[in-house]
């Protein structure tokens, strides 16, 4: 039985799809201006792997996660750079497939647009203005009137007295109430438009993610997903939007990932302590990313540093290690380490645990003598958590891309070294494996004569 922790009730809840056997899932996704950071990488990994197991378990999955492709910030950085906004959006969206590829991260089923949805955000701000929840604003914006809408702050437990009172006297007199929001902003002169019954303009952030899931999905849906950081307000102003349009209920299950922290500190541009995903994979191979971010609960803070990320390439390789030449059968589970496992993972998807059972699984693999159905076991399950489906030789072999010695290099060497020994000449044999040890290769002498050799972590 898979259990969700659900940020609305903030308990463990056993998981009921509306429909059985169907899930219908939603993540906000990114804002196409820039490369991907690794707090981005953390959404798409995370939830990736919630679709993979949500799969496993034989739900029949519709996986939705939108990109915001028209906003302020996109509109200011197209501006700085000279360039159509629609050139600056399709190089980043394009970007973010390729860090997606790169981790991993299977594409969801629907990727709608938000240039793409703005008939559907039109209809549903209609809609708001008709039931009321909205109104034109006297710089002829369109705006959500918070207090038309009983529960709103039951996501982030907040009450609306409190965020009243934390309001600064606003400055902005087109809306009544310092906590509404925009849901359709005019556009000034040189800005991008679309046609809408209140003028030429766009949509704010927050209604794009409403009209998207719901177009996608149904106006009530199963599971929602984010960045904590989401919560307040975004998250909650999806709810407003989404229950005051429809008059339904809006989502059964909030997932929120974590934080990822620098050093013990919040990553964030101001402090400078930020890293894109393609930094991070000029110094480590993707698939040590992956692990490193499954290596915490999802709903934890992430420490990044590279103490961390060493930890998690030295752990894939005890894993890809254990199925080192090992002839992978297609025999059945070992339904053991698999009950484990999936117990783990039912477990509001505790992915340190599960990982923790690949160890014990690999650590019985490595003295085993009948290895195929274990090994077949360890690929199986790993599979999906999006891990160890590289062929071992190419993993261990593989090494930091920018440094090291080229393969041929120490193909030759382990050659030479071969022929010394053939010779009997220890010295010589001695100091070629000294020096391939000193750039970080390191060989295990097979039975038969043959030597492998593996780039060390
Ligand atoms: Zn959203």
């Amino acid at each position: 039985m898979l259990k969700i922790y659900n940020t609305l009730t903030r308990s463990k809840q056993e998981f009921v799809p509306k429909q059985p056997g169907k899930v219908g899932m939603y993540v906000c996704g990114m804002t196409v201006y820039d490369y991907c950071h690794i707090g981005h990488a953390r959404v798409m990994v995370v939830f990736d792997t919630v679709a993979r197991y949500l799969r496993h378990a034989g739900f029949e999955l519709t996986y939705v996660r939108n990109v915001t492709d028209i906003d302020d910030k996109i509109i200011q950085r197209a501006k700085e750079n000279g360039e159509a906004f629609t050139d600056l959006t399709e190089r980043f969206i394009q970007a973010m497939h390729e860090d997606e590829r790169a981790l991993s991260v299977l594409p969801p089923d629907i990727e709608p647009r938000a240039t793409q949805s703005i008939a559907d955000i039109i209809r549903m701000i209609s809609k708001l203005i008709e039931r009321e929840f909205a109104y034109v604003g006297s710089n002829g914006d369109v705006f959500y009137a918070v207090n038309r809408f009983h529960g709103y702050g039951k996501l982030s437990g907040k009450n609306i007295e409190d965020l009243n009172a934390g309001e600064r006297v606003d400055v902005d007199n087109a809306k009544r109430d310092p906590l509404d929001f925009v849901l359709w902003k005019m556009a000034k002169p040189g800005e991008p438009y679309w046609d809408s019954p209140w003028g030429q303009g766009r949509p704010g952030w927050h209604i794009e993610c409403s009209a998207m899931s719901t177009c996608c999905l149904g106006n009530h849906f199963d599971i929602h997903g984010g960045g904590m950081d989401l919560q307040f307000p975004h998250l909650e102003i999806e709810i407003a939007q989404s229950d005051g349009a429809t008059g339904e209920p809006f989502v059964n299950y909030w997932m929120h990932n974590g934080f990822v922290r620098v050093n013990e500190e919040k990553m964030s541009k101001s402090l400078g302590n930020f890293f894109t995903v393609r930094e991070v994979l000029k110094q480590y191979r993707p698939e040590v990313i992956r692990f490193f971010i499954l290596s915490s609960h999802y709903r934890s803070p992430l420490n990044y540093s590279d103490e961390q990320l060493d930890e998690a390439s030295a752990a894939l390789t005890r894993l890809y290690t254990a199925l080192r030449g090992v002839e992978i059968g297609d025999a059945q589970m070992n339904s053991e380490y698999q009950q484990r496992f999936e117990q783990a993972m039912n477990d509001d998807f505790n992915t340190p645990v599960a990982l923790a059972v690949l160890f014990d699984l690999a650590r019985e693999l490595n003295k085993a003598v009948d290895k195929s159905k274990l090994a077949n076991t360890l690929k199986q399950l790993a599979a999906i958590l999006g891990l160890l489906q590289e062929e071992p030789d190419n993993f261990l072999q593989g090494g930091v891309v920018s440094d090291g010695l080229a393969e041929t290099e120490i193909e030759r060497l382990i050659e030479a070294r071969k022929v010394a020994k053939a010779n009997k000449d220890w010295t010589q044999a001695d100091s070629i494996r000294d020096q391939l040890k000193a750039q970080g290769v390191v060989l295990e002498d097979l039975a038969g004569g043959n030597t492998s050799w593996r780039r060390e972590s």
